[in-house]
């Protein structure tokens, strides 16, 4: 078992730097957790505070149920993967891998044992007697998660392993990690500015900005529900169209109207958005789900909007459409065999079913 609770947790640098502000969050045993955040939103700070290598300003930190926050981190059964791996350059990756183990006065047939064990889960038991320098990145981020492993510890931490890696070695290692994690069956707490990794392999997300909280979820319920505008515009890539706009009762039905155009609501988001009419809302929409009027499957008048194509970025499976409307810019993703032309009219169909509605005021999700 290797549960993490953090209670209200924050942590102030000098008197003055609030960089983690009462976070609360639980990491249940076995599961893969990943914060996600910009730079400096206190990812690393949490982790740090978990580790026990920063102490903790106020709240509780338990570990299986135990208060850790005094307890040092060599004793908390935990190991960390750092960004820069952190692997010492005179040794072989054998004696990396070791190190810990022989520090901890460990039988040196059990060390051997353990670092032959892991050396066979990541595939690298060629390069034992290699030193540092004669590996490329991603075996050295294997050496350095084999030096977490060969602990068994309760908990892996990690902060941003793949940060140094090129874009196609990121992928692979990607999905290594997370058959790792089901092969170790290990408590993870996985820390990246990188938001695809966190959609790929957590199984829960904790998205931070200025060092709390802005929603815990799968991530399937943060793109599909995110809390507030952060969390909506932060998760998707091109992010979600925002442009303000007023709730409005007309013809029978609720619309959302913006400077550029009128569509109307679906009736199961009535009743929530009800109490909205006549006051200003952000109205949200995702590129995947704007289509070009040719390709939409019966299109209606009602969530059929017309505007300028600026810009066409053909990706190959799909194109990117930049169109204005009125006084609001949005980007579409559409069909690759759309025919629109910069400088031309297009008519682009709106799935109502995947709109989001926010409070102007509070950033917050209404629907
Ligand atoms: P990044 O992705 O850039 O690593 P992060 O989300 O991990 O960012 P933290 O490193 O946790 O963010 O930093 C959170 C805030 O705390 C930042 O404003 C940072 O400048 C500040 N901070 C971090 N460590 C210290 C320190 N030792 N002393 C003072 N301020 C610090």
């Amino acid at each position: 078992m290797a549960k993490v609770e953090l209670e209200n947790v924050t942590k102030i640098f000098d008197n003055k730097v609030v960089a983690v502000k009462d976070v609360t969050l639980t990491v249940e045993d076995k599961e893969f957790v990943v914060l996600l955040g910009p730079s400096g939103c206190g990812k690393t700070t949490t982790l740090r505070m978990i580790a026990g290598l920063e102490e903790i300003t106020k709240g509780t930190i338990k570990i299986d149920g135990k208060v850790v926050n005094d307890v040092e981190p060599k004793d908390r059964d935990i190991a960390m993967v750092f960004q820069n791996y952190a692997l010492y350059p005179h040794m072989t990756v054998y004696e990396n891998m070791a190190f810990g183990l022989k520090l901890r006065k460990f039988p040196k047939d059990e060390i051997d044992r353990r670092v032959k064990e892991a050396a066979k889960i990541l595939g690298i038991e060629e390069l034992l007697d290699r030193k540092p320098r004669q590996l490329s990145g991603g075996q050295r981020q294997r050496v350095a998660v084999g030096r977490a492993i060969v602990r068994n510890p309760k908990v892996f931490l990690f902060d941003e392993p793949l940060s140094n890696l090129d874009a196609k070695l990121r992928v692979q290692m990607r999905s290594e990690l997370k058959k790792l994690h089901h092969r170790l069956e290990a408590t993870i707490v996985y820390v990246t500015h990188d938001q695809v990794e966190a959609m790929t392999m957590a199984d829960k997300i904790v998205i931070m900005k200025d060092g709390t909280v802005q929603q815990i979820g799968t991530p399937y319920e943060v793109y599909n529900k995110p809390a507030n505008t952060f969390v909506a515009g932060f998760i998707g890539s091109p992010a979600m169209n925002f442009l303000n706009a007023v709730v409005v009762a007309e013809k029978g039905g609720i619309w959302i109207k913006t400077s550029g155009f009128k569509v109307k609501v679906i009736k199961e988001h009535e009743p929530v958005l009800e109490p909205w009419i006549d006051k200003e809302v952000i109205f949200g929409i995702r590129p995947e789900n704007i289509f070009d009027k040719l390709f939409a499957i019966a299109p209606q008048p009602e969530n059929t909007i017309t505007g300028i194509v600026d810009v066409v970025e053909p990706l190959g499976s799909e194109t990117l459409l930049h169109v204005t409307c009125g006084e609001d810019s949005l980007v579409a993703r559409v069909d690759p065999r759309t025919k629109a032309k910069e400088g031309e009219k297009i008519d682009l169909v709106f799935d109502m079913n995947m709109i989001h509605v926010f409070d102007k005021e509070t950033q917050k999700a209404i629907l």
